[in-house]
């Protein structure tokens, strides 16, 4: 699948429509998901136009890489949901049709603030 330049993300990452920020560097942004699932729900985006995260192991750089994954801890501890900090969370990516994902920009969900229970419903 080709990156589709008019997914929501993308047009966040452009500006063109507002996010509720929690963090921004050059690898990453993350902001609050609009339809929370738990008490805390945040997601962490790179900023290079993935697809999915199949995409992303296959074809971004390796300071993209380590971006990425030192942006999710650096959210995490933000919003105080780390093991460090407070009592871990939940990281999860759904990667294409059977993996139930509907943006089509690679994204890490951040589930945290409560027990967030069953790993798969
Ligand atoms: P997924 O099913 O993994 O592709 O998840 C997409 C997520 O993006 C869902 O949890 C949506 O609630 C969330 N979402 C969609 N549009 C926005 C938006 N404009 N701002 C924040 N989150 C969004």
């Amino acid at each position: 699948m080709s990156y589709d330049d008019n997914n929501i993300f993308a047009k966040i990452l452009r500006n063109e429509i507002p996010c509720n920020k929690i963090y921004e560097d050059e690898f990453v942004l993350s902001f609050y998901d609009i339809n929370p699932q738990k008490k805390i729900h945040a997601l962490v985006i790179p900023k290079g136009k993935y697809v999915d995260l199949d995409d992303f192991s296959q074809n971004a750089s390796s300071n993209e890489m380590v971006g990425l994954f030192k942006g999710i801890n650096i959210v995490a501890k933000k919003l105080n949901i780390s093991v460090d900090a407070g009592k871990g969370y939940r990281a999860l990516a759904n990667i294409g049709e059977n993996g139930g994902q509907e943006v089509p920009h690679l994204h890490f969900h951040l589930f945290g603030g409560e027990k967030i229970g069953k790993m798969v419903s």
